[in-house]
């Protein structure tokens, strides 16, 4: 069995939280120490229990209190060493036996939980996403996505459960107020993805085995969650699929825990 629960989702921090059994994971610690433990113990997780913190890429809303929770429970810290180089400038002195790197693209395990990076088109140095397997079930995170490649989508297919990201809608990012490199920062292909493009994709992906589709890392300025809900709904009745029966669609709040998903 897999659990997994989106602790805190969107451009001002994420934190993720995935389970076996036997292995207790955090994915990205981008908000403070203090408010990821809280998270936890909400859902009954004592943060000394966690096992491994995995990063993503160096960007602040990602790895902000990575040091922190790594110094403060003596958890491992998992990245590739082209994101170690990047944060290890960022996140304060880490003790040698909780410096663990990894390889983009390949398998690893940390105890009953068989985990691969895979890159992602984004604008950091060597940003990923991971695969998660307990026995036949696999779980996806997967934000952060300037733009959908083949090769991306294979790695997403088959996911029992996916958190997507749901970044912005097109036309708030381009009639709002972000100055011009940013809002072409965002729209470029390492940038952010849109709402419209994660429809496409889920709708794609709940042909290939996809039931729960969490959409996360939404955008404050640019986007709301009503919104991002619809369109990716009518990606989904588009291609007569039912959001209920055939699907789960949610949205991962920004700073509120979600659902405690077991599969
Ligand atoms: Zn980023
Ligand atoms: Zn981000």
């Amino acid at each position: 069995m897999i659990t997994f629960c989106s602790l805190y989702s969107g451009s001002s921090g994420n934190a993720i939280y995935i389970a076996s059994e036997k292995t207790k994971i955090l994915i990205d610690c981008g908000v403070s120490g203090k408010k990821i433990a809280a998270s936890l113990a909400s859902i009954d997780i004592d943060a000394k229990d966690i096992d491994a913190i995995l990063v993503t890429h160096e960007h602040r809303d990602h790895c902000h209190a990575v040091g922190i929770m790594s110094r403060r429970y003596d958890i491992p810290i998992y990245a590739n060493s082209t994101t170690w180089e990047q944060m290890d400038t960022t996140i304060g002195a880490i003790k040698p036996h909780n410096r663990r790197c990894m390889n983009t693209d390949s398998m690893f395990d940390i105890r009953d939980i068989g985990i691969r990076a895979f890159d992602i088109p984004h604008d950091a140095a060597e940003p990923v996403g991971y695969n998660f397997h307990v026995k036949d079930t696999k779980v996806t995170l997967a934000t952060d996505i300037g733009h959908v490649s083949p090769k991306l989508t294979r790695y997403l297919e088959g996911s029992k459960l996916i958190l997507l990201e749901s970044n912005h809608d097109v036309e708030m990012l381009k009639s709002g107020a972000y100055p011009y490199y940013l809002k072409q920062r965002i729209l470029s292909d390492k940038g952010h993805l849109s709402n419209e493009a994660a429809g496409d994709l889920a709708a794609h992906l709940a042909g290939k085995g996809t039931s729960h589709f969490i959409l996360g890392h939404l955008s404050r300025e640019n986007n709301f969650p009503q919104l991002a809900y619809q369109t990716v709904f009518n990606a989904f009745t588009a291609k007569q699929m039912k959001v209920g029966k055939d699907v789960l669609l949610e949205v991962a709040e920004r700073e509120t825990v979600s659902k405690v998903y077991q599969l």
